[in-house]
């Protein structure tokens, strides 16, 4: 065959061993990824991979497997990494997070955390976030330049927020959101209610009808500590989980951020009503909040996928390390070692994240006619050799910063561990001019009555 014959795309990634991540598919040695405009053409052996290609990518012998989706965080949080930690909940919250987030974020502030939450998670091999924070349009624009795919909503909460006098407020934005980004190949809009403690049952049924009406993610925290489990038991006789599904606001476009304290009733609602959970095992485990039962969810068919949550309570956005410790976490809980096995993990970093994000069509596995949302892994140094087993390296071995390349929607946004959408040390200047103001805002907030 002439080269002139071969068909033409716009990006070819090979050399290296590709997980696909369908279910059931085996690791294809020496495979390749063909990607002609946003999407994925081919996916196969290389020397059956024959086309023209504009761009190739070289995955360096390592790792090719879809882009790890993060299903819960709040990423401009990352400005506040590390200002208090190894608190109890409430006082973390009410005399640290919540008077740095009074004091300073504002949009532009969100702008740049949310960038600098973006390179973060880019080089650690994660194309998606589900980000729930305040100024959603800024968030939505911030992760489109930088070229990161994103679930954005708008959050409703019961008080004031950083963007929004009152939850109506909220609501009208999340309007506006849903018309202008519904048909965004980066950005899915999305309906955020705080949680069930903290709105009332009227806004969180208007902002669950505002998600069915648009057909998006409807989010919120449902069960991530005691406090709220036990309030809900004593005051509304009921557990969260049932109170929301009474409230009929639960459905298959439901992402329930932690679901740590839930009963084997509400496993089996959340399994029949098609709710998907965005577990966040290392920030339940620093704020002590507990271990939420994903092997029961998962034996009962409840969709789930991996959260970092934000990053003054992780203190990272490394998906991957989160995954890793969860693997270990169910096993030492269960005391059985067979419990979340790799192949398990690896899927609930990809396929599961994007299927508990309305978006299993669209992307976490490499498919021919999914988005193109690639990461490739070295595995060269002395932690990643020799590789036996490519599901098993990834979670027991593999590291975030072994990421070489990430392809977004078709682009390449990462190159050899560079980010090539924007100017990393212009941000970390950025970030590190704003810190003393981050620290002043907590003191001032701590030496008021
Ligand atoms: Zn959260």
């Amino acid at each position: 065959m002439v080269p002139s014959a071969l068909p033409t795309v716009d990006l070819l990634i090979v050399n290296g061993t590709l997980l696909t991540l369908e279910p059931k598919a085996k690791p294809i040695l020496d495979g390749a990824v063909a990607i002609r405009g946003e999407h994925i053409v081919a996916v196969g052996s290389r020397e059956n991979l024959q086309v023209h290609a504009a761009k190739t990518l070289d995955a360096g012998g390592g790792l090719i497997l879809p882009g790890l989706v993060n299903t819960h965080t709040h990423l401009a949080m990352v400005l506040l990494r590390g200002l208090a930690d190894d608190l109890p909940l409430k006082e973390w919250l009410e005399q640290h997070i919540w008077p740095a987030e009074k004091a300073l974020m504002d949009a532009e502030t969100v702008r740049l955390g949310t960038l600098w939450a973006a390179v973060e998670s880019l080089k650690a091999g994660v194309t998606c976030v589900c980000d729930m924070y305040f100024h959603a349009p800024t968030v939505a624009e911030a992760l489109e330049e930088i070229g990161i795919r994103g679930v954005v909503p708008e959050s409703i909460i019961d008080f004031p927020t950083p963007s929004c006098p009152s939850p109506e407020v909220a609501l009208e934005k999340q309007r506006e959101l849903c018309q202008k980004y519904r048909h965004n190949p980066l950005i899915t809009p999305a309906v955020a209610a705080h949680a069930p403690y903290s709105v009332n049952a009227k806004n969180i049924a208007k902002a669950a009808e505002l998600a069915e009406e648009y057909d998006v993610p409807f989010l919120i925290h449902v069960a991530e500590t005691r406090w709220e489990l036990e309030t809900f038991q004593k005051e509304k006789g009921t557990t969260p989980v049932q109170y929301l599904a009474d409230l009929g606001v639960l459905s298959s476009r439901t992402v329930a951020a932690h679901c740590v304290h839930v009963t084997q009733e509400d496993i089996a609602t959340l399994a029949e009503l098609g709710v998907g959970v965005a577990a966040n095992p290392v920030s339940n485990l620093k704020l002590a909040s507990g271990v939420a039962p994903l092997p029961q969810m998962l034996a009962q068919g409840v969709k789930v996928g991996f959260g970092t949550d934000g990053a003054a309570s992780n203190n990272t956005l490394d998906l991957l390390r989160d995954a890793q410790i969860a693997a270990l976490l169910y096993k030492g809980v269960t005391g059985d070692p067979t419990c979340m096995p790799a192949p398990t993990v690896a899927a609930l970093l990809t396929r599961g994240g994007a299927e508990v994000l309305g978006l299993g069509a669209t992307v976490g596995t490499l498919s021919p006619g999914k988005r193109a949302d690639v990461v490739c892994f070295a595995t060269q140094d002395p932690h990643a050799v020799p590789v036996y087993d490519p599901e098993s390296h990834l979670i027991y071995a593999a590291r975030s910063a072994d990421v070489q390349h990430v392809v977004v929607n078709g682009k390449v946004v990462v190159e050899d561990r560079k980010v090539l959408t924007v100017d990393e040390g212009a941000l970390r200047k950025e970030v590190l001019r704003l810190a003393p103001k981050v620290r002043g805002a907590v003191e001032t907030a701590k030496s008021q009555p």
